[in-house]
């Protein structure tokens, strides 16, 4: 297929404007890269998907998420107002995942890929919780994520909080998906919920198997200062000390968050290669203050975005990024929309290629051809340098109109053609309304 007349913005290293450019895909991958004329004379026979003028740009990537806590939407508490963080766990996340069904856990997951698709998200990574449906839920995930036809890397996050057979029960989930999950769309990676929930003994048992499968983790780290006081109370260390002394920092490692770090672990995290990934969003809505992700990039730490479970849009989650750093520093100098840009989207697809064997995140050879059609016509003039300011301040996920992963059309001028949307929403909004009666 070839997908022709409307400019490429290929990201990767060098970011390029390719006006009237055109992709050509063969099976999973692009094949190549020109101009229309170009590729439309070389390729005379290949069927073309007229760009009519949009933008043709990598699909985004998402760091972290969370498909299980889209029921969450709209949600009565029935109790005060959580006033801070470990409060939010217990009132609203713990009693939520421990209500899940396999059911809940798959509508969950669909209709989190249904926002994904229209907002142009064709990669994420996902950490999930269900402690009393845990035996095959990252099953149930990957068979929701392969109808949809998107690439996801997921992860059960193991957490003591619900008793040793729950705990053991999560290690054998991570464990058993690892070792079948292979495949190009899926990869699995080890899940550990936080610090604050995990003892010695279950991060050393951790340790022994993601080692054995030659693995590294997902992990929340140093979200809340909750996390941080219950680390120099269990060890007289803080998080990212204790985490790096178990073994579970690393290239292959994934920390969500890392709020409330100093220096020295700053420094622990980029000599051990452990990737970090940002959550501005939601740690705006938890209230559990704001990552120094400057410092991070300073210092030579691969950061990458995450939306922690709000919408799929990663045009948004940049938007925040831009202002949320500017606004804590009092300083509108910092956190320019090239760094967002490098964040977003360069250092996301660093982190999703430690799961898949091809390129992400570009519009170059070899790259799998996970593209999106952006409806984006720019007011002003358009190039390659001022690309990022354009995405920050007038491009967003709904003018996604068209979304293909691995070479595969999963929604066309907004028509989604893998899911049922209406029919999803609809079973979706019953087993919401099943579950909280329940909690
Ligand atoms: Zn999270």
């Amino acid at each position: 297929m070839l997908i022709a007349n409307g400019t490429l913005v290929t990201f990767g290293e060098e970011n390029e404007l390719i006006p009237n450019g055109a992709l050509l895909i063969k099976g999973d991958r692009i094949a190549a890269v020109g101009t229309t004329t170009e590729l439309t004379e070389r390729y005379q026979h290949e069927e073309i998907l007229d760009a009519r003028g949009r933008l043709i740009m990598p699909g985004m990537i998402c760091g972290h998420t969370h498909f299980y806590g889209a029921f969450a939407r709209g949600m009565s508490l029935k109790t005060e107002p959580p006033s801070d963080f470990p409060q939010i766990l217990e009132y609203v996340w713990w009693r939520l995942d421990k209500a899940l069904n396999p059911d809940d856990v798959r509508f969950s997951a669909l209709v989190s890929l249904v926002d994904a698709i229209r907002n142009g998200t064709t990669t994420l990574i996902d950490h999930h919780s269900s402690p009393n449906a845990v035996a095959g839920s990252l099953d149930v995930i990957a068979e929701a994520v392969t109808e949809a036809g998107l690439r996801a890397c997921l992860c059960y996050e193991v957490s003591d909080r619900d008793g040793e057979e729950t705990t053991l029960e999560g290690i054998r989930e991570n464990e058993r998906f690892i070792k079948e999950a292979s495949r190009d769309l899926l990869a699995g990676t080890f899940g550990l919920h936080a610090s604050l929930t995990l003892s010695d003994e279950t991060l050393q048992r951790a340790v022994e198997v993601a080692g054995e499968l030659n693995v590294g983790f997902h992990i929340h780290v140093a979200e809340d200062k909750a996390d941080v006081a219950d680390s120099l109370k269990k060890s007289g260390l803080r998080v990212v000390e204790r985490l790096e002394k178990a073994g579970i920092l690393g290239e292959k490692t994934i920390a969500a968050h890392c709020v409330h770090i100093d220096a020295y672990e700053t420094d622990t995290l980029r000599e051990t290669g452990t990737k970090v990934v940002h959550n501005p969003r939601s740690n705006m809505s938890n209230a559990v203050g704001v990552a120094d992700v400057l410092r991070m990039l300073r210092r030579g730490i691969v950061v990458g975005l995450g939306n922690d479970g709000f919408s799929n849009d990663m045009f948004s989650e940049m938007k925040t990024t831009y202002r949320l750093h500017k606004l804590a520093q009092e300083d509108p100098r910092v956190m320019g929309a090239d760094q967002v840009l490098e964040i977003g989207v360069r250092n996301n697809a660093r982190i999703a290629s430690l799961f898949f064997p091809k390129a992400l995140g570009a519009l170059s050879v070899g790259a799998y051809a996970d593209i999106i059609l952006l409806d984006y016509v720019p007011t002003t003039p358009l190039d390659a340098d001022n690309l990022p300011w354009h995405l920050i301040f007038g491009m967003s996920g709904g003018q996604v109109s068209t979304t293909i992963v691995g070479g595969q059309v999963l929604m066309r001028d907004r028509e989604l053609l893998t899911l049922d949307e209406e029919a999803i929403c609809a079973r979706s909004r019953e087993l919401a309304n099943k579950l909280w009666a329940r909690m």
